[in-house]
This record gives C-alpha cells, structure tokens and sequence, in this order.
C-alpha cells in the first residue's frame, strides 16, 4: 500500500463478496484493502469454534485472491498484533496511513457499524458507504414498502419481490398458479424415518483451513463447540460446489421435509447454505435462480422449489429490511417480560430431554442446526421457560457458524421469543411436546411423556406449554390466531391447572 491512499476498502469478515460495490472502481496504485482478525469478534459472544474458525478461514482466502489480483491488502492476523477491537486496529492503520476516505458496505451489526463510524470521525476521515448488491433490496427499497403498513408481514414483501425479480413468475402469475404451496410442504417423515438421504458434499480443510483451526484451538481452547468435522465451504468456488450439491441431490424433497427432525440426522434436505450466503461467498440470486432453473428443468416440484426461494427471497430479505428498521431498540424489547436465566445445558447438551439433547449435541458438533430445530426446540424450549430475551440472542449468536446479526436478531427476538410483542410474527409460535413428537422421533428416546403434563414424566415443554398460556392468558385470549389454544386451556380443571403451574414454577427454578 503506498502513501497517499485514497481509498481504504474496509472488508469485514461477512462482506467477502469479490463483486462488491466497495471495489467498484478499485485502483491497486491509490487504493488499499483493510481487513483485521481480532480477540473480540470471537468474544463479545461466547463464540462456537467452528463459527470463528469459518470465518478467519473465509477471510485468509478471501485476502489471497485479492492479492492474487495484484491488489494490495494490509491484514492483521491475530497473534500478530495487540488490538482488542477492531476500532482500535483501524485507528491504527487511519493514523499511518491518512487514508482520503474509507470505503465499504454496511456491516452486518449496529455495534461494527458503530465502532468504525467513531473511529473514522475520530481521525477525521469520511466513510463513504456504498449500497451492498449482494442484497436483492435496499434498505430504501424496503423502507418505501413498510412505510405506512401497518402490519409488516412476510408474504407481502416476498410477492412484492417475486414481481419484482421475476424470480418464479410467468409474467404478472406466480409459477405453477400460486404464491405458496405450504399445504403440500412440511411433513414429518413418519414411522419409518427418512431412509437414505443423500449426504452433502463436505470441504476438507486444506492448509489455510488447518492452520485457522489450531490457532482457534490455541486461542479459545474454552469456547464451546467443536472443530473435528469441520467441512464448511470457505471460497466462493465451494460455496458454489455446496448450491450445486443441493440442487442436484437435495431441493427435489426440501419443501416436502423441511419442517421434519430425526435423530443423528442432522442435515436431511437442507441446503447448508446460509454461511455462506451470509459471509457473502455466494450471492442470493444466483442461488434462487438455480433452484427456478431446477424446477423449469424438471429436476424438482415447485413446492419444493417455491419453498426453498421463499427462505431466501423472502426470509433472508425481509429479516434484513427489518433489522435495519427498528435497530437499535429491538435488542431492549421484552414484551413477554421474560427474566429466566438461560439453563446451563444450553452450552453442554447435558439434560434429559432428549430433543434438547439432540438438537445441542448436533449444534456443538456442527455448528448448524435446521430451522425448526432452532424454532421448535431450542427456541421453544427457551420462550416457554420465559428466559430473558437477552441471554437467548447471546446464545444463537454464538452458537451457530451462521450467525451474524442482521438475520440472527430478528429470528430470535421476533420469530422465536416473541420480545417484539408481534412485530414480526403475528403470534408467539407455541406448542407442546406433541408437535415435536409429530415432526421427529426424538420422543421415543426420552425418558419424559409429550402427552403428560404433570408428574414425573411429563414432558417439561408440555407442562410449559399451559404455563405459558395461563401466565399470558389476558393477551392472547381474543388473538385471532391463539384463541383456540386459550380456549383448550380454559377446559383444564383448575386443580389440574394448579399442579401444572406448580411444576412449571419447580421448572423455572432449575
Ligand atoms: C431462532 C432462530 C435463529 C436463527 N438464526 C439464524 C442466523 O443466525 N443466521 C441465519 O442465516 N439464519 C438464521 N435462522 C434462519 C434459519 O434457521 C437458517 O437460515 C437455516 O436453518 C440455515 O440452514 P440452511 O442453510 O440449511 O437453510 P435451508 O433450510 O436450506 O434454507 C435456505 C436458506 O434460506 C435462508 N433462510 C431460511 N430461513 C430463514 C430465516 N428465517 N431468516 C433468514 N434467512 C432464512 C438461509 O439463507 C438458508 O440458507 C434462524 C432461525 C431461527 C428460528
Ligand atoms: S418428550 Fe418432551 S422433552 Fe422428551 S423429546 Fe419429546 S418433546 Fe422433548
């Protein structure tokens, strides 16, 4: 990097999009690449090793093929520099080198955001802020849409977007007839299970990948999680290898299975994708377009397929517009006035509830665990107990190697534990065991009864399950949605209510 520079290009570890605006105009003779590995984006949460070892991998390669462009990269390895934070390492680099401007793309959490914002005012240096095309959207985009709704749900925004992309649509008519083929998706696999599925292609690590490992190991050998089978796509070219497999092997039975859950089968007809999306090794639309294309070539239904761009083009894009939204408040709300302390064996795996134990084992193991496991067990399980909506986000933000928080945020405090009091999701999703024991076999290992609310073997998510709706009966009794389930709880005799509330109070107080 030379004196005299104009540009810094701030590359953050989620922003390795070798596309992105921020190099749009790169000149390698007056500009530079900044990229820094530090302590604290692996500690500020309790972080999962294989999250931070995905991320310092996909960031070591990212830097090599820039500067096998010819482009100069200053990158600071960690261990080979003191700075805690990154704006500290950035002050650094700011003060030698008096950049004429920073250049990037919006980071992936108000608190990054926040921290190179002051540090570039406190050098006085500009950031010029270039909008992020690896989004279908903008935020302005999304703003024009929720400005005077009233309501900002899902499937409006995802159909304002098909229209708009074109994304399976013939013309002005949605593929195949309709927005959402839902009613022929989300199945359990029934008694038998899932039989042979196939296995996703894995990436073996190759030297960079090694040496990322035993620095995690050297650096956080207390951090939870584990790095023996890691196989997660660091480049570009493996996260297209990873949509490929899917494509090929798996989106034909996603729609169909994509609710359902079985023991030690961890990946069933998921894409395994959302890291990589989410480091920006590969881009959202190319992805949506290839599962179309799968579809306009016979390789799968459009169930299944309308599902899979629904995840992304919907999900993805509307999680983000939402976050960008209502941040930075989101992170205080707590309309459910949860306060429970996160139990222990959420780090662990170590509790007799056998989902639980699943779902977390699988989670330390991997890193990932699919929706519904992280909705309809560990999110569950954590909104029935009324744990302090804080502690959860914590939780998901370090646990999973996909996680940052522009998507994690408003999964958890707005999907999953419903602190925004409906913002996002209409209602809170509760159920009791019974729906884990339909969408998995994970009850016939566990030493609890899904059908028993009180006594030794009740299941603790049914017990929880009334609790829930008793403790909060006022707010959901005339909800369109809830109605029906606060009725069922109005028939449960009162000395019934009674001991159920008492075992879930010994519950609360584990
Ligand atoms: C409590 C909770 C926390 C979550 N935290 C995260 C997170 O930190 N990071 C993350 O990427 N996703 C998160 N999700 C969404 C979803 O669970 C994951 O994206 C998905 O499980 C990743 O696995 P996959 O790539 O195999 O996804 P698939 O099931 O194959 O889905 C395809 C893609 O759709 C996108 N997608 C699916 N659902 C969502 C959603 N609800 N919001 C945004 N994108 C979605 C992802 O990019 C995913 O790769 C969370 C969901 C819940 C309920
Ligand atoms: S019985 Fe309850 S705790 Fe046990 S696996 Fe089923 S839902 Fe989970």
């Amino acid at each position: 990097m030379t004196e005299g520079l104009r540009h810094l290009v701030v590359v953050l570890g989620d922003q390795l999009d070798p596309d992105s605006a921020a190099f749009d105009g790169f000149d390698p003779a007056r500009d530079g690449v900044w990229m820094a590995e530090v302590v604290e984006e692996s500690t500020h949460v309790w972080s999962h090793k294989a999250r931070i070892a995905l991320f310092l991998s996909a960031m070591r390669h990212f830097a090599q093929a820039l500067r096998a462009r010819g482009w100069p990269v200053e990158y600071h390895r960690l261990g080979a520099h003191d700075f805690h934070g990154l704006s500290a390492a950035l002050a650094d680099t700011l003060v030698r080198r008096r950049p004429a401007a920073i250049r990037m793309v919006r980071a992936g959490d108000c608190r990054v955001e926040a921290a190179i914002e002051a540090c570039a005012v406190a050098q006085q240096i500009r950031v010029g802020r270039v909008p992020d095309t690896h989004f279908i959207a903008t935020e302005a985009d999304f703003g024009r849409w929720a400005d005077g709704r009233r309501q900002l749900r899902l499937e409006y925004w995802y159909r304002a977007l098909r229209k708009r992309t074109g994304v399976l649509m013939d013309g002005a008519t949605p593929a195949g007839g309709q927005w959402n083929y839902d009613q022929q998706n989300r199945a359990s696999f029934g008694a038998e299970g899932p039989g042979w599925v196939p296995e996703p292609v894995r990436f073996m690590p190759d030297a960079i990948t090694r040496e990322v490992i035993d620095l995690v190991e050297a650096r956080f050998p207390t951090h939870p999680g584990s790095l023996r089978g890691f196989d997660w796509p660091v480049t570009p070219a493996q996260a297209a290898e990873a949509l490929d497999d899917f494509i090929t092997h798996r989106l034909a039975s996603f729609g169909h299975y994509q609710d359902a859950m079985w023991t030690d089968r961890g990946w069933l007809y998921h894409s395994r994708l959302s890291a990589a999306l989410n480091l920006k090794l590969i881009d959202p639309m190319t992805v949506c377009r290839a599962a179309e294309q799968a579809w306009r070539a016979g390789m799968a239904p459009i169930a299944a397929v309308e599902g899979f761009v629904r995840q992304i083009l919907g999900w993805r894009e509307y999680v983000r517009g939402l976050y960008w939204r209502f941040m930075p408040g989101w992170l205080d709300d707590n309309a459910l006035d949860a306060h429970v302390r996160l139990p222990s064996f959420f780090w662990t795996g170590q509790t007799d509830m056998a989902c639980l134990r699943q779902v977390i084992e699988q989670t330390l193991a991997t890193g990932y665990a699919h929706h519904i496991q992280r909705l309809m067990v560990t999110g569950l399980y954590a909104l029935l107990l009324g744990v302090a909506p804080r502690q959860v986000h914590a939780w998901y933000l370090a646990i999973f190697v996909d996680a940052v928080e522009w998507v994690e945020l408003p999964n958890v405090l707005g999907m999953s534990q419903h602190a925004d009091g409906g913002r996002m999701a209409s209602k809170p999703y509760v159920a009791s065991g019974k729906y884990i024991e339909r969408m998995s076999n994970y009850c016939r290992h566990c030493r609890f009864d899904p059908g028993e609310a009180t006594g030794e073997t009740a299941c603790p998510f049914t017990t929880l399950y009334w609790d829930f709706l008793a403790r909060h009966r006022a707010r959901f009794a005339e909800h369109p949605r809830l109605a029906l389930q606060v009725r069922n709880l109005d028939r449960i005799d009162p000395d019934r209510l009674q001991a159920i509330r008492a075992q879930a109070a010994a519950l609360r107080g584990q």
